[in-house]
């Protein structure tokens, strides 16, 4: 199989059958799209690299959906509605087994948020996939790191912490080791994420700033804040704690859940007189919306032990914890 044969027959739809969107679709040497008038364009890369982003024998399906969803995740933290991706594929081989598997992940998840793969590059090397996708928001309506004002309630969407006990269950670190089903629990976490994107298209408007946790909540946190220039308290009491993760020592719930890693939540802030409108949306999107602390006047990030709603001004406030935590790096570890 050569480098058009595999292009046309694993990420061409047929004509008549793609939609949409593409003014000049896949097959030539640009695509080009229309942006509809009053929107802006969202745009953003990621890359996934063997043995780096993904086990090389992780599930192709797996991969090809998560590939695109980590990218999704992008957009649903600036509260873009999805409209196109392209791929950069690097392979090895052709396997033939392998890319219908990969396609099949990628291009289900395509289709759920309506999509469209309108070109890309295919290139033989050690594998990799590049993503970029586009979205499109209402002018001024894009969800930022640098909208958030001291005061406002900080959440955090789903369950995060799941993805690193996977990870460190296939590391073989894990003490108590982790129960056959609870593994395939945090795995499915790991391996198949859901992109956040009907949550953030109902918080333009409602969020004051957004973020998707890819390294960790602290880190990810640590960004958003610099962004605002304001700080944070994170009362840790108040993290949502799945209950595979409820069932591990406190100290690997904490290390998960603050320093995790490939969450793909989205971490937002709101001023408080929206909180009976996030619950409600938690409870109409059948997704946990948790409220983890609040944003501070005073630089830098607090860690707290205690009662949420005891903080600010309470008699018994949560009490300070030391931060042991430092987000992902590439370069560094
Ligand atoms: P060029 O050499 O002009 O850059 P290519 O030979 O790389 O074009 O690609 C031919 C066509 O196939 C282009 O329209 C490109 O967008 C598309 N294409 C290449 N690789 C992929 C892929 N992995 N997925 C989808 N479309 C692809
Ligand atoms: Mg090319």
């Amino acid at each position: 199989m050569g480098e058009f044969d595999l292009i046309e027959r694993f990420f061409w739809r047929p004509a008549g059958q793609g939609p949409r969107r593409a003014v000049v679709g896949n097959g030539d040497d640009c695509a080009v799209i229309a942006p509809a008038p009053g929107m802006h364009l969202a745009i953003s890369t990621d890359t996934l690299v063997e043995g780096r982003h993904f086990l090389s024998t992780v599930d192709p399906t797996r991969l090809g959906h998560k590939a695109l969803a980590v990218n999704l995740s992008d957009l649903a933290a600036c509260g873009a509605q999805p409209l196109a991706f392209t791929l950069a594929l690097t392979l090895p081989h052709a396997n033939e087994a392998w890319l219908a598997g990969f396609a099949q992940g990628l291009l289900a998840l395509a289709d759920v948020h309506d999509c469209e793969l309108i070109g890309g590059d295919t290139t033989a090397g050690p594998l990799a996939i590049g993503i970029t996708v586009m979205g499109e928001v209402p002018a001024g309506q894009t969800l930022l790191r640098s909208g958030a004002r001291a005061g406002d309630d900080l959440w955090i969407s789903g369950w995060p912490g799941l993805a690193r006990l996977a990870l460190e269950a296939f590391r073989d670190t894990l003490q108590p080791a982790l129960p056959t089903d609870d593994f395939d629990t945090a795995r499915r976490a790991m391996e198949c994420p859901e992109p956040r994107v009907a949550l953030g298209l109902a918080l333009r408007g409602v969020a004051s700033a957004a973020i998707d946790v890819s390294d960790g909540l602290l880190g990810d946190l640590a960004h958003l804040l610099r962004r605002s220039r304001v700080g944070a308290a994170v009362v840790l009491d108040a993290l949502p704690v799945h209950p595979v993760l409820g069932q591990r020592p406190l100290a690997q719930q904490h290390d998960c859940l603050l320093a995790g890693g490939d969450d793909y939540e989205l971490v937002f802030t709101a001023p408080a007189t929206h909180r009976a409108r996030i619950l409600a949306l938690s409870d109409s999107l059948g997704l946990p919306l948790t409220r983890i602390g609040a944003i501070t006047a005073t630089l830098g990030l607090q860690l707290l032990q205690g009662e949420l709603d005891a903080w600010p001004d309470d008699d018994t406030p949560p009490q300070p914890v030391p931060n042991r935590w430092t987000s992902f790096d590439h370069f560094k570890s």
